[in-house]
């Protein structure tokens, strides 16, 4: 299972993937799942949904 939708942290200069740390459902939007990303490098923390349906949309 991959995650293609890992964010990149801005806190560098060169892309620096973030890795996922947990996922947990948002219950306002049951087709999501919200993945909490940490950066290798410095630690930053970033909520990213996640989709798993087809009709779930990208929130801003
Ligand atoms: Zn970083």
């Amino acid at each position: 299972m991959t995650y293609e939708e890992a964010p990149a942290c801005d806190r560098h200069e060169s892309s620096v993937l973030m890795r996922l740390r947990t996922m947990h459902s948002d219950s306002s939007r049951p087709d999501v799942v919200v993945g909490l990303f940490e950066c290798p490098e410095c630690g930053h923390e970033r909520r990213t949904p996640i989709r798993t349906g087809e009709t779930a949309e990208t929130a801003a």
